[in-house]
């Protein structure tokens, strides 16, 4: 297939990057075409009143429905991640595109996958404002008139062994919305509480989280301790490794710093409130820091496989343990992918 004709079927594929309000006309465009197959919610407005949209994307989804198994993706919990979002759009876009699909139509119709396509909406502006390293929200911290130590970093606020050290977090806001600063409280912000509130309701056994850079998949505890599902994790994430390259590991295991209030830590490990246990994963997105002219189609390339299969798992994650069926599910999702993405780059 020549570049000319690459993806000729796919009408709603967004190309290139996109500020928060390109991402909402397509999250809009789409809940406004596909009312059977998108439902969209607003978790939070932001500091700078932006919505924090959730995308459902499932066949005949309706807002009590708790029968399907569900999976949550998250992108652009840092605003100078702009890949993250990027691999959630088209995320969105292959499943709509390809809806009709006999494999595509029975995993939406088996399983509700949600999409927070851009956590951090004001972070994310930051970014296109030509702040580049801009990774929290915009919070007016007290005591710093200057804008530039404006910020959470909302990777840090999350109420799970929530700033349980000064080297996972800081309690001073750094500048330009960089430094980690976990905030003045444990969900002291409006996206963290409105993904808290979200997640509370909702049943998700799975998650990614996408964030960039350094094609790695990282799972609990951030904080600095194992999971007890490390056995899971470690099948799961090895078996993504082998098809996309990508490392695996935790701060024990020496793959990463520590960072404590981080959501992973929170979705895995918080129960209370007769919340679930999500078995939380963070992508790392790309090779290399992008400015916003790296190849967004070729990491989404990259990620696919492993967001479908995570859809997949879903049902019943614990059947990852089984070499034999983890297989079969790989091979279910290979086949949902044949001859949908176009030319090879
Ligand atoms: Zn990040």
């Amino acid at each position: 297939m020549g570049k000319s004709d690459a993806k000729p079927h796919l009408p709603n594929w967004p190309r290139g990057y996109h500020r928060p309000e390109k991402v909402f006309a397509y999250l809009q465009k789409w809940a406004a075409e596909y009312p059977g197959l998108v439902q969209l919610d607003t978790l939070a407005t932001t500091h700078e009143n932006r919505p924090v949209y959730a995308v459902r994307v499932s066949d005949h989804c309706t807002d009590s429905d708790l029968s399907k198994p569900e999976v949550l993706y998250v992108g652009a919990t840092h605003g100078c991640e702009p890949l993250s979002v990027e691999v959630s759009l088209r995320l969105i876009a292959f499943l709509l595109s390809h809806a009709s699909d006999p494999q595509v139509r029975d995993l939406l119709q088996t399983r509700s996958l949600w999409f927070v396509p851009v956590f951090n909406p004001d972070g994310l502006h930051q970014y296109y404002q030509g702040n580049f390293i801009w990774k929290a929200n915009r919070k007016r911290n007290k005591g710093h008139r200057f804008k530039f130590r404006h910020g959470v970093d909302l990777n840090r606020n999350f109420g799970y062994e929530w700033g349980c050290d000064e080297e996972g977090s800081r309690s001073t806001p750094g500048w330009f919305g960089f430094g980690s600063y976990r905030g003045p409280a444990p969900f002291s912000e409006p996206e963290s509480q409105g993904m808290r509130d979200f997640v509370s309701k909702r049943r998700f056994s799975v998650s990614f989280s996408f964030h960039s850079f350094g094609e790695k998949y990282l799972y609990p505890y951030n904080y600095g301790a194992d999971p007890a599902d490390l056995a899971w994790y470690q099948a799961f994430t090895g078996h993504l490794g082998k098809k996309n390259g990508y490392s695996a590991g935790n701060p024990v295991s020496g793959e990463i710093y520590k960072s404590n209030g981080d959501m992973d830590d929170w979705l895995y490990g918080d129960h209370s409130g007769g919340k679930g246990k999500t078995l939380a994963m963070t992508v790392e997105i790309g090779k290399l820091y992008l400015l916003p002219w790296g190849n967004p189609e070729k990491q989404f390339k990259k990620n696919v496989y492993g967001s479908l299969l995570l859809a997949l798992i879903a049902g019943e994650p614990a059947l990852v343990l089984d070499s034999g069926h983890l297989k079969v599910m790989g091979e279910k999702v290979e086949a949902m992918l044949k001859g949908k993405l176009g030319a090879e780059d």
